[in-house]
């Protein structure tokens, strides 16, 4: 079957979203915790895709704090999904639509499919079901995963995506043994990107920036076919930590390097903002220190802990072939040129990569 013909209309906002409009579709109703960036998702998610749009959402916090009996924040179109169906969820709506639009029984427009995932049904259950998804050219859908590091809803137990060290309901720290959660979390967009080539878009975002969350969903939205959004999003009640440092902390996750603000469109990888003055080597990295010492998930870390933790973040700037994004470190062709991480360094004429675009903090 043939890819069905883009009718995207005009987006509520403008191309570089200098104008954000006033209406929300993710409103007042909800019972997120205090301080939840996953509901700021889910709001500059709906914001930016506007009115002609369907969202299904698998389990996990952003639908069952979101659909409480007689209260409901959306008001967009919207169902709730089985844990790991994003992606089966997000083809077969794409793929109803545009039967119906072929028999005639609706008219033929661009409607935007979105499936939102967490961590734990995005990154693990689901894998697979977005996988397909993202496998199948025919439809334009957009999943969304919004990480927040648990299995959040069901009293903060360990995902694939939580970090090394971090106490979960699965993974205390005690006497014996103090840390007991012993595996680097999953790195979700860079593994999609790289297995799944003709997907058009990938990209790694997080909540602390939303002007350049709104871009990313936006961006997928307008080039359509499967595509792939990432955010990362402090969680007080699962991270333990006082909900006013939502935001910070969010930013100071990028600023450390533990997130990386990057996408890529059409096989052109980019990094923004902040991830980008560091790759440029203009920025030097904030020690992951204030990072871990702000969150009661990483109280029992020692110094020694909080090293680890540092050496690995360093490996991901200093040796990985895209800088926080991939890691090869060597190849059969010597070590590929890269940039520059060191803020001494400048920026450097080897670069490889392609780097662009500019972020406005949210
Ligand atoms: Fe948000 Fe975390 Fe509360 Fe869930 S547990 S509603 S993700 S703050
Ligand atoms: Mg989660």
């Amino acid at each position: 079957m043939a890819a069905p013909e883009s009718t995207l209309p005009e987006l509520a906002v403008n191309r570089r979203l200098t104008v954000l409009p006033l209406q929300e579709y993710y409103t007042s109703g909800h019972r997120t915790c205090q301080g939840c960036e996953s509901a700021l998702v889910m709001r500059y998610l709906a914001k930016v895709a506007g009115p002609r749009t369907l969202i299904t959402g698998t389990t996990g916090c952003m639908y069952v704090a979101n659909t409480s009996y007689n209260s409901t924040p959306w008001a967009l179109p919207w169902a709730h999904t089985q844990l790991g169906a994003a992606g089966s969820s997000a083809l077969g709506t794409a793929a109803a639509l545009e039967a119906l639009m072929r028999k005639g029984k609706i008219p033929r427009e661009r409607i935007n499919v979105i499936a939102f995932c967490s961590d734990g049904g995005g990154g693990d259950m689901g894998l697979s079901a977005i996988s397909a998804a993202i496998q199948d050219t025919r439809y334009n859908l957009l999943i969304l995963l919004y990480d927040n590091e648990s299995y959040a809803n069901t009293d903060i137990q360990a995902s694939g995506m939580t970090p090394w060290g971090a106490v979960t309901a699965f993974t205390p720290s005690g006497s014996a043994k103090r840390i007991t959660h012993h595996r680097w979390k999953k790195n979700v967009p860079a593994l999609l990107m790289a297995g799944h080539p003709q997907g058009r878009y990938f990209a790694s975002a997080s909540s602390g920036f939303g002007m350049d969350l709104m871009e990313k969903v936006r961006t997928a939205l307008d080039v359509g076919g499967p595509t792939f959004v990432q955010t990362h999003d402090p969680c007080p009640k699962g991270w333990d930590y006082d909900p006013r440092r939502s935001h910070d902390l969010a930013v100071l996750a990028v600023e450390c390097g533990i997130t990386v603000l990057w996408d890529c469109l059409e096989g052109e990888l980019r990094y923004q903002g902040i991830t980008r003055q560091i790759v440029e080597g203009r920025l030097r990295r904030k020690p992951v220190a204030e990072y871990l010492r702000t969150q009661g998930r990483f109280a029992h870390f020692t110094d020694e802990d909080v090293d680890y933790f540092q050496s690995q973040i360093d490996e991901m700037w200093e040796r990985w072939i895209l800088p926080g994004v991939v890691r090869v470190t060597q190849t059969p062709f010597g070590t590929l040129p890269r940039p520059s991480t060191s803020p001494e360094a400048g920026q450097s004429d080897e670069a490889e990569v392609v780097v662009a675009g500019e972020v406005s903090r949210g």
